[in-house]
């Protein structure tokens, strides 16, 4: 399959792991927009959050059972946001589901 964030957990493309483990792979984001802006994906494929049903909502709840080991890894103890794209109106750029953990600082209250 032709997906840039397989190819990363491959180790086929670079990428600056902050969290790894069975199900779960965490790295920097290339374009950061916040001091801490990592991405935290499953390592099964799914395009997106909407491609969730009964059968692969465990990739999510995986994804979230590692978010606060990731947000520790990056020294995330004051708070962080988490946000995940969906299709053309969401602005999803990569169609393998993602969630971004945005933190470091206070972020704006403002979400859109
Ligand atoms: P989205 O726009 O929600 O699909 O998010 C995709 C994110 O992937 C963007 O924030 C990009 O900056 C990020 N991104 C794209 N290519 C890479 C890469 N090779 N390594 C790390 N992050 C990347």
């Amino acid at each position: 399959m032709d997906c840039l964030f397989c190819k990363i957990i491959a180790g086929e493309i670079p990428s600056a792991k902050v969290y790894e483990d069975e199900y779960v792979y965490a790295f920097r984001d290339i374009h950061p927009q916040a001091p801490v802006h990592v991405l935290v994906i499953p390592k099964t494929h799914i395009d997106s959050a909407d491609c969730l049903t009964e059968e692969t909502a465990h990739l999510a709840a995986e994804v979230f059972a590692a978010l606060p080991k990731v947000a520790r890894a990056c020294g995330l103890v004051n708070g962080y946001r988490v946000i995940t794209n969906v299709g053309e109106d969401g602005c999803q750029s990569v169609r393998h589901m993602h969630f971004h953990l945005l933190g470091g600082k206070k972020l704006p209250e403002q979400m859109s």
